[in-house]
């Protein structure tokens, strides 16, 4: 196989050229031909000599994963299933609102963390996504979404990285990536509108710090440690306090703080209490933050059940009174099982998903 060039950042394509004895100029002419104006055939490149085209096209790749079904909602979102080059799937979904489109994608195939109310979870872990298979799903959905003329007619407004899998235990790959959403010769998204979403691997949130600031959002659905124990298992080895002292770390950016989101995800008698709206108010006094609440979004066999209604509006009220800035994710997709928790991608081999969870938490905390 060639090497693939959605997988190199500016300053890798720099280099490469630099090895083939070409100006590093080239990097950014090639990517805007890639990435802005949507090429798929070197030769196409006229401003670049037949024989640097020739050189790309005998070596390199620009591969995009195989879209298998494309399932539209009946809210306007679009939920694909990709196939990747080894035969595994991953699952990608667009969510268009007034202002923006979100394409959220896949950062694993499957995920280690086993969260008890994800569906992600129960078909355990295949590996890592490479950032190639990243910026793939992003340059196939603006190919499949309608590549913009100018910047001002983008459809894929923001990137949040809250498909299948945990970004921050794919750390190198997905940094990579996301210089490549930022970088204006490739997708040119703000900072702001890419969201790495963690169910916080402490000392990867720490590191994150050093080498880029875009938006961070926590996974975090429990206020005690007991109950998130169980939720969220990863919080065994990176407990609440340790978790918001990272974010604080995090947040503190250098022109002013910079706020985290908290996802919440209500479920019925187990998270959704005065008492827990309560105990929210406090950890999230320790941190500039604000509250997403999502209802939980039911799969067979989960055992939890969604809050209702009146239950979040009331859990709300008791953030908003204390000044916690909150709101309630409006459910997407549910009529093609696209919303959260729900991204089921096919695991080839599902055999050995205890033994690299093991081997991966270990890689997290090395
Ligand atoms: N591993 C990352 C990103 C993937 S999960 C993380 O934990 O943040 C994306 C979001 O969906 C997380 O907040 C996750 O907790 C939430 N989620 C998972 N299953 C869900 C479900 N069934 N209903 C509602 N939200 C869910």
């Amino acid at each position: 196989m060639t090497l693939s060039l959605l997988g190199l950042n500016r300053e890798d394509l720099q280099q490469l050229f630099i090895q083939w004895g070409e100006k590093p100029f080239r990097a950014a002419q090639v990517m805007k031909w890639i990435y802005h104006v949507g090429l798929r055939d070197y030769h196409m490149m006229t401003d670049i000599s037949k024989v640097l085209r020739q050189r790309l096209a005998d070596e390199t790749n620009m591969d995009l994963p195989q879209v298998v079904a494309d399932h539209p909602s009946r809210d306007g979102s679009r939920k694909w299933l990709l196939r990747l080059e080894d035969g595994n799937s991953i699952e990608m979904v667009f969510i268009p609102e007034s202002d923006r489109g979100t394409l959220c994608i896949s950062s694993q195939v499957g995920c280690t963390l086993a969260c008890s109310f994800c569906s992600t979870a129960r078909q355990g872990f295949n590996r890592n996504l490479t950032t190639a298979e990243m910026i793939g799903q992003i340059l196939l959905a603006a190919h499949l979404l309608g590549i913009p003329k100018n910047q001002g007619d983008r459809v894929i407004t923001n990137v949040v990285l809250m498909g299948m899998g945990e970004p921050l235990l794919n750390f190198a790959a997905v940094v990579k990536a996301v210089a490549i959403m930022l970088d204006d010769y490739a997708f040119g998204i703000s900072k702001r509108r890419v969201t790495i979403s963690s169910a916080g691997v402490v000392p990867a949130i720490e590191q994150l710090k050093q080498v880029t600031d875009v938006s961070l959002a926590i996974s975090l659905h429990a206020t005690t440690d007991l109950l998130r124990d169980q939720l969220v298992p990863l919080n065994q080895k990176y407990p609440i306090a340790e978790l918001l002292r990272a974010c604080q770390f995090y947040a503190d950016a250098k022109a002013g703080k910079k706020q985290i989101t908290f996802e919440y995800v209500m479920l019925d008698g187990v998270n959704d209490s005065d008492a827990d709206a309560r105990r929210l108010v406090k950890l999230m006094r320790t941190v500039p933050s604000k509250v997403n609440l999502i209802p939980f979004n039911p799969f067979p066999e989960s055992g939890y059940q969604t809050s209702p209604k009146a239950r979040v509006e009331h859990f709300r009220e008791i953030l908003m009174q204390a000044g916690v800035i909150t709101v309630i994710r409006k459910t997407r997709g549910d009529d093609i099982a696209a919303a959260c928790g729900q991204l089921v991608g096919e695991v080839v081999d599902r055999t050995r998903r205890s033994h690299k969870l093991l081997s991966i938490m270990g890689e997290a905390v090395a």
